[in-house]
């Protein structure tokens, strides 16, 4: 899809079969937000929801509305709506908890699973560019019960998923380039080499259509604040393949895991089902706020759900990469981002030898939002990265945003020294 003005922009907005989304969020005036890969905008609903689960639940109806406010059952109420998202099944997911624990709870279940088959293989197969928690938290699992975690570039994945590989644990989406792995297929080699497959759905629920039975994945886990709107420090979610769950325990034997919580038995005994994925109290506010940005994801779903989310989504990064290319060239940029579509996800990562993390402060000066993440030095750049919510991202906000970078650059803007003090969070 080519541009070739801010008309033809508007006239692409205008057709646009999901244009009347973008009024179900309360986005600031003057502001390009292209960051809902990091922390997706607020629903307007939201509010008035959360507010109610304050005023009535908690004022009014006090202890009482666990069971009069279903508060107790909003893990599985809220899993099942973000299930008909990744391809699951009712039932087969629980929001809890954060995306970091959850990928405790279902790599050691993965390794426990794999043991039970072949003792003998102690790796556990990752990305070298994965994102930081991941890696931390699977290299500690390692630690502790004696693995090994192995890193290799993407391109080396399915020469590395050998017979030693107990578990292969990927992003399917990767945080940095926004690059997106062939899940059928990574799954489908581990099956073959006996390996178990966890997948990490972050950045690809919510923008990419996900499949996890049609990709015949054995554990996921997500996040709730990103693609899903549920607002800064979200809930996360886990889904584990019916076939597994009953098998074996996760590690936080907590009481919202026990098959009865309220019996306060002595010994402990797991939840059949997903619900042994729990641990402790389900966080109930922020439980409702990410309902309601899941509501407000899923009245997609008439106007054509995921496939016309994913449609509009290649488009606006399609027409962001062109435009970059076109209108910024002689300003050492770099794209990172796959061109393929079946290889890209939801966002666009620029590289630039110099300047990066002022550019994008000097962007956000102007109002266009974006991030920046530090690269390692090495083999890892550093990136100046734009995400593509297409539930709100408007074609007009492309054509602006490239046209506000434009000035940042000709004008040499990034280089003053207020852009150049770093922040706490990039
Ligand atoms: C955002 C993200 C997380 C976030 O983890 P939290 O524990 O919720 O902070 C984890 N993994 C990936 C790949 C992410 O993109």
């Amino acid at each position: 899809m080519t541009a070739t003005s801010l008309q033809d922009c508007e006239a692409l907005d205008r057709q646009d079969p999901l244009r009347e989304l973008r009024d179900r969020f309360d986005l600031p005036d003057g502001v390009i937000y292209l960051d809902g890969n990091s922390l997706g905008a607020l629903p307007r609903a939201t509010p008035r929801r959360v507010a109610e689960a304050v005023e009535r639940g908690w004022g009014r109806g006090l202890i009482k509305s666990w069971n009069a406010e279903g508060w107790a059952g909003l893990p599985r109420t809220v899993g099942d709506k973000i299930a008909r998202l990744i391809g699951a099944g009712p039932g087969e997911v629980v929001a809890a908890d954060s995306t970091s624990v959850n990928l405790y709870k279902v790599l050691f279940a993965a390794i426990r699973l794999a043991a039970t088959a072949s003792p003998q293989r102690r790796i556990i197969l990752s990305e070298r560019g994965n994102f930081s928690t991941d890696l931390y938290i699977a290299e500690s699992l390692c630690q502790q019960h004696g693995y090994t975690l192995k890193l290799v570039a993407p391109g080396d994945l399915q020469l590395a998923l050998d017979g030693d590989v107990a578990v292969l644990m990927l992003t399917q989406v990767n945080f940095r380039t926004g690059a997106m792995h062939d899940m059928p297929s990574l799954t489908a080699r581990a099956h073959a080499q006996g390996a178990l497959a966890v997948w990490d759905l972050a950045h690809s629920a919510g923008a990419v259509p996900v499949d996890v039975h049609g990709a015949q994945a054995d554990f996921a886990v997500g996040c709730g604040y990103k693609y899903l709107n549920g607002g800064p420090g979200s809930p996360a979610y886990v889904w584990v393949h019916p076939q597994h769950v009953n098998r074996v325990a996760q590690p936080l034997s907590g009481w919202w895991s026990h098959s009865a919580p309220f019996a306060f038995a002595a010994g402990y005994e797991p939840a059949t089902g997903i619900d042994r994925y729990l641990a402790g109290s389900p966080p109930i506010l922020s439980l409702v706020a990410l309902d309601c940005g899941l509501d407000t994801l899923l009245s997609a779903e008439p106007l054509g759900g995921m496939a016309a989310l994913r449609r509009k989504s290649l488009a606006l990064t399609e027409m962001f990469m062109g435009l970059v290319r076109e209108r910024l060239s002689g300003h050492g940029l770099g794209i990172v981002t796959p061109e393929e579509q079946s290889r890209r996800g939801s966002q666009v990562c620029l590289t630039r030898d110099e300047g990066g993390y002022a550019i994008v402060q000097a962007l956000m000066a102007r109002g266009v939002i974006g991030d920046f993440r530090v690269g390692d030095g090495q083999q890892q750049p550093d990136i100046l990265r734009f995400g593509f919510a297409p539930l709100y991202v408007r074609f007009v906000d492309v054509w602006n945003a490239v046209e506000q970078l434009r000035q940042v650059l000709d004008r040499g803007e990034w280089r003053d020294a207020r852009f150049a003090q770093p922040k706490p969070v990039t």
